[in-house]
Protein backbone atom coordinates (compact mmCIF):
# COMPACT_ATOMS: atom_id res chain seq x y z
CA UNK A 1 0.00 0.00 0.00
CA UNK A 2 2.72 2.32 0.62
CA UNK A 3 6.29 2.62 -0.09
CA UNK A 4 8.96 4.75 0.51
CA UNK A 5 12.18 4.20 -1.04
CA UNK A 6 15.99 6.17 0.02
CA UNK A 7 13.93 8.86 1.56
CA UNK A 8 15.90 11.98 3.23
CA UNK A 9 14.88 14.75 4.84
CA UNK A 10 16.78 18.08 6.20
CA UNK A 11 15.99 20.88 8.59
CA UNK A 12 18.14 23.50 7.55
CA UNK A 13 21.59 21.72 7.53
CA UNK A 14 20.58 19.23 9.73
CA UNK A 15 19.33 15.37 8.72
CA UNK A 16 16.28 14.29 10.06
CA UNK A 17 15.46 11.38 7.65
CA UNK A 18 18.28 9.55 5.96
CA UNK A 19 18.07 6.51 3.23
CA UNK A 20 14.46 5.61 4.92
CA UNK A 21 13.33 2.15 3.37
CA UNK A 22 10.08 1.02 4.58
CA UNK A 23 7.10 -0.95 2.81
CA UNK A 24 3.33 -1.24 4.45
CA UNK A 25 1.23 -3.94 2.70
CA UNK A 26 -2.45 -3.32 3.16
CA UNK A 27 -4.12 -4.26 6.09
CA UNK A 28 -1.44 -3.86 8.26
CA UNK A 29 -0.50 -2.56 11.55
CA UNK A 30 2.85 -1.24 11.66
CA UNK A 31 5.27 0.56 14.39
CA UNK A 32 8.22 2.98 14.21
CA UNK A 33 9.88 3.02 17.72
CA UNK A 34 12.62 5.22 18.85
CA UNK A 35 13.90 8.05 21.55
CA UNK A 36 13.00 11.17 21.14
CA UNK A 37 14.01 13.52 18.19
CA UNK A 38 14.69 10.15 16.53
CA UNK A 39 12.62 11.68 13.31
CA UNK A 40 9.38 9.74 13.80
CA UNK A 41 7.21 12.79 13.73
CA UNK A 42 9.23 13.87 10.68
CA UNK A 43 8.56 10.63 8.90
CA UNK A 44 4.76 10.89 9.30
CA UNK A 45 4.89 14.48 8.93
CA UNK A 46 6.58 13.92 4.76
CA UNK A 47 4.15 10.97 4.36
CA UNK A 48 0.95 13.16 4.50
CA UNK A 49 2.45 16.01 3.09
CA UNK A 50 3.17 18.49 5.83
CA UNK A 51 7.04 18.43 4.81
CA UNK A 52 8.23 17.72 1.29
CA UNK A 53 10.69 15.00 1.19
CA UNK A 54 14.30 16.10 0.06
CA UNK A 55 15.20 13.20 -1.74
CA UNK A 56 13.45 9.86 -2.20
CA UNK A 57 10.43 8.44 -3.19
CA UNK A 58 6.96 8.00 -1.17
CA UNK A 59 3.94 5.89 -3.31
CA UNK A 60 0.50 4.92 -1.81
CA UNK A 61 -1.10 2.49 -3.80
CA UNK A 62 0.68 2.74 -6.91
CA UNK A 63 1.16 6.34 -7.14
CA UNK A 64 3.99 8.95 -6.26
CA UNK A 65 2.74 11.37 -3.60
CA UNK A 66 5.89 13.04 -2.39
CA UNK A 67 5.88 16.13 -3.12
CA UNK A 68 1.91 16.68 -3.59
CA UNK A 69 0.09 18.92 -0.78
CA UNK A 70 -1.28 17.73 2.46
CA UNK A 71 -4.74 18.20 1.37
CA UNK A 72 -4.41 16.01 -1.88
CA UNK A 73 -2.75 13.38 -0.10
CA UNK A 74 -5.54 13.60 2.42
CA UNK A 75 -8.00 12.99 -0.32
CA UNK A 76 -5.99 9.40 -1.33
CA UNK A 77 -7.39 8.20 1.64
CA UNK A 78 -4.50 9.19 4.35
CA UNK A 79 -5.40 10.27 7.80
CA UNK A 80 -2.77 11.73 10.01
CA UNK A 81 -2.94 11.93 13.78
CA UNK A 82 -0.56 14.28 14.86
CA UNK A 83 1.27 14.56 18.11
CA UNK A 84 -0.20 16.43 20.87
CA UNK A 85 -3.34 15.60 19.29
CA UNK A 86 -4.52 19.82 17.76
CA UNK A 87 -7.94 19.68 18.68
CA UNK A 88 -9.69 22.87 17.62
CA UNK A 89 -10.26 23.72 22.08
CA UNK A 90 -13.37 25.74 21.02
CA UNK A 91 -15.60 23.63 19.58
CA UNK A 92 -17.40 20.88 20.41
CA UNK A 93 -16.72 16.81 20.65
CA UNK A 94 -19.46 16.48 17.61
CA UNK A 95 -18.02 19.52 15.96
CA UNK A 96 -14.36 18.41 16.05
CA UNK A 97 -15.49 14.85 14.50
CA UNK A 98 -17.48 16.58 12.26
CA UNK A 99 -14.65 18.45 10.70
CA UNK A 100 -12.60 14.96 10.35
CA UNK A 101 -15.62 13.65 8.45
CA UNK A 102 -16.14 16.83 6.10
CA UNK A 103 -14.44 15.30 3.26
CA UNK A 104 -17.34 12.51 3.13
CA UNK A 105 -19.79 13.25 0.22
CA UNK A 106 -22.57 11.10 1.69
CA UNK A 107 -24.41 11.57 4.68
CA UNK A 108 -25.01 8.20 5.36
CA UNK A 109 -21.14 7.15 5.21
CA UNK A 110 -20.66 10.19 7.96
CA UNK A 111 -23.72 8.73 10.04
CA UNK A 112 -21.45 5.10 9.81
CA UNK A 113 -18.15 6.53 10.88
CA UNK A 114 -19.75 8.87 13.74
CA UNK A 115 -21.64 5.90 15.30
CA UNK A 116 -18.41 3.35 14.63
CA UNK A 117 -16.36 6.36 16.76
CA UNK A 118 -19.03 6.50 18.96
CA UNK A 119 -19.34 2.89 19.97
CA UNK A 120 -15.44 2.48 20.16
CA UNK A 121 -15.68 5.52 22.92
CA UNK A 122 -18.78 5.97 23.94
CA UNK A 123 -17.25 8.73 26.20
CA UNK A 124 -16.86 10.94 23.09
CA UNK A 125 -20.85 10.29 22.81
CA UNK A 126 -21.97 11.15 26.32
CA UNK A 127 -19.67 14.36 25.92
CA UNK A 128 -20.37 15.25 22.35
CA UNK A 129 -21.94 18.73 23.17
CA UNK A 130 -19.09 19.34 25.87
CA UNK A 131 -16.02 22.16 24.74
CA UNK A 132 -13.24 19.59 23.73
CA UNK A 133 -10.55 21.61 25.76
CA UNK A 134 -12.26 20.59 28.53
CA UNK A 135 -11.37 17.19 28.42
CA UNK A 136 -9.45 14.78 29.76
CA UNK A 137 -6.25 13.92 28.66
CA UNK A 138 -7.73 10.59 27.69
CA UNK A 139 -10.76 11.56 26.12
CA UNK A 140 -9.00 14.09 24.06
CA UNK A 141 -6.69 11.28 22.97
CA UNK A 142 -9.93 9.61 22.17
CA UNK A 143 -11.06 12.57 20.57
CA UNK A 144 -8.02 12.94 17.92
CA UNK A 145 -8.58 9.28 16.96
CA UNK A 146 -11.88 9.49 16.69
CA UNK A 147 -11.19 12.68 14.44
CA UNK A 148 -8.60 11.05 12.16
CA UNK A 149 -10.91 7.57 11.25
CA UNK A 150 -13.71 10.20 10.49
CA UNK A 151 -12.85 10.05 6.74
CA UNK A 152 -12.43 6.40 6.71
CA UNK A 153 -9.16 6.07 5.64
CA UNK A 154 -7.03 3.64 3.54
CA UNK A 155 -4.02 4.55 5.82
CA UNK A 156 -3.79 5.86 9.15
CA UNK A 157 -0.72 7.71 10.50
CA UNK A 158 -0.61 8.14 14.38
CA UNK A 159 1.63 10.26 15.88
CA UNK A 160 2.56 9.04 19.84
CA UNK A 161 -0.67 8.22 21.04
CA UNK A 162 0.52 7.05 24.11
CA UNK A 163 1.91 10.53 25.09
CA UNK A 164 1.08 11.52 28.74
CA UNK A 165 -1.65 9.24 29.21
CA UNK A 166 -1.77 7.14 32.47
CA UNK A 167 -1.23 3.28 32.08
CA UNK A 168 -5.06 2.66 31.96
CA UNK A 169 -5.89 4.75 29.51
CA UNK A 170 -3.29 3.81 27.33
CA UNK A 171 -4.54 0.56 26.93
CA UNK A 172 -7.52 1.45 26.29
CA UNK A 173 -6.22 3.95 23.58
CA UNK A 174 -4.47 0.58 22.12
CA UNK A 175 -7.41 -1.58 22.52
CA UNK A 176 -9.14 0.98 19.94
CA UNK A 177 -6.20 0.97 17.52
CA UNK A 178 -6.62 -2.63 17.40
CA UNK A 179 -10.23 -2.39 16.71
CA UNK A 180 -9.91 -0.09 14.46
CA UNK A 181 -6.83 -1.86 12.35
CA UNK A 182 -9.19 -5.43 12.75
CA UNK A 183 -12.04 -3.35 10.97
CA UNK A 184 -9.42 -2.84 7.97
CA UNK A 185 -7.84 0.39 8.08
CA UNK A 186 -3.86 0.20 7.51
CA UNK A 187 -1.96 1.18 10.40
CA UNK A 188 1.31 3.00 11.08
CA UNK A 189 2.07 4.12 14.50
CA UNK A 190 5.23 6.32 15.83
CA UNK A 191 5.66 5.69 19.39
CA UNK A 192 8.45 5.58 22.41
CA UNK A 193 6.21 3.25 24.49
CA UNK A 194 8.22 0.39 22.98
CA UNK A 195 6.70 -1.86 24.72
CA UNK A 196 2.77 -0.91 23.90
CA UNK A 197 3.88 -0.66 20.29
CA UNK A 198 5.86 -3.91 20.27
CA UNK A 199 2.52 -5.85 21.39
CA UNK A 200 0.04 -4.29 19.28
CA UNK A 201 2.22 -4.21 15.72
CA UNK A 202 2.30 -7.16 13.27
CA UNK A 203 6.55 -5.58 12.17
CA UNK A 204 8.49 -2.91 13.85
CA UNK A 205 11.31 -0.73 12.68
CA UNK A 206 13.50 0.58 14.94
CA UNK A 207 13.99 4.60 14.03
CA UNK A 208 17.49 6.69 15.65
CA UNK A 209 18.81 9.78 14.76
CA UNK A 210 16.73 9.31 11.46
CA UNK A 211 18.15 6.39 10.12
CA UNK A 212 16.11 2.80 10.43
CA UNK A 213 18.72 0.54 12.27
CA UNK A 214 16.38 -3.04 12.91
CA UNK A 215 13.47 -4.07 12.32
CA UNK A 216 11.08 -7.67 12.25
CA UNK A 217 8.25 -8.66 14.14
CA UNK A 218 7.84 -8.47 18.27
CA UNK A 219 9.38 -11.98 18.72
CA UNK A 220 12.62 -10.89 16.55
CA UNK A 221 13.31 -7.85 17.95
CA UNK A 222 12.75 -9.30 21.47
CA UNK A 223 16.26 -11.30 20.71
CA UNK A 224 18.27 -8.55 20.04
CA UNK A 225 20.69 -7.80 22.68
CA UNK A 226 20.31 -3.70 22.12
CA UNK A 227 16.52 -4.12 21.72
CA UNK A 228 16.18 -5.74 25.10
CA UNK A 229 18.36 -3.25 26.89
CA UNK A 230 17.37 0.31 25.46
CA UNK A 231 13.67 -0.79 24.48
CA UNK A 232 12.26 -2.72 26.86
CA UNK A 233 14.62 -2.84 29.82
CA UNK A 234 15.54 -6.25 30.48
P1 LIG B 1 9.72 13.40 19.51
O1 LIG B 1 9.31 12.10 20.05
O2 LIG B 1 10.48 14.24 20.49
O3 LIG B 1 8.65 14.16 18.80
P2 LIG B 1 10.67 12.48 16.98
O4 LIG B 1 11.30 11.14 16.94
O5 LIG B 1 9.27 12.60 16.56
O6 LIG B 1 10.84 13.06 18.44
P3 LIG B 1 11.21 14.63 15.15
O7 LIG B 1 10.24 15.53 15.83
O8 LIG B 1 10.82 14.07 13.83
O9 LIG B 1 11.61 13.42 16.12
O10 LIG B 1 12.59 15.39 15.03
C1 LIG B 1 13.75 14.85 14.39
C2 LIG B 1 14.88 15.85 14.46
O11 LIG B 1 14.56 17.00 13.67
C3 LIG B 1 15.17 16.37 15.85
O12 LIG B 1 16.55 16.56 15.97
C4 LIG B 1 14.44 17.70 15.90
O13 LIG B 1 15.06 18.58 16.79
C5 LIG B 1 14.54 18.17 14.46
N1 LIG B 1 13.38 18.98 14.05
C6 LIG B 1 12.09 18.61 14.08
N2 LIG B 1 11.29 19.57 13.58
C7 LIG B 1 12.10 20.60 13.23
C8 LIG B 1 11.89 21.88 12.66
N3 LIG B 1 10.66 22.31 12.34
N4 LIG B 1 12.98 22.66 12.44
C9 LIG B 1 14.21 22.24 12.76
N5 LIG B 1 14.49 21.03 13.29
C10 LIG B 1 13.45 20.22 13.53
Amino acid sequence: MLELSKVYHYYGQARALEEINLTIEEGSLVAVIGPNGAGKSTLLRVISGLEEPDRGKITFLGKRIDGLKAHKIAKMGISHCPERRRLFYDMTVFENLKLGGKVLKSREVFKKQLDFVYELFPRLKERKKQRSGTLSGGEQQMLALGRAIMPNPKLLLLDEPSLGLAPKIKTKIFDAIRLIKNEGTTTLLVEQDAVLAMNAAEYIHVLEEGKIEMRGTKEELEKEPRVKKVYLGI
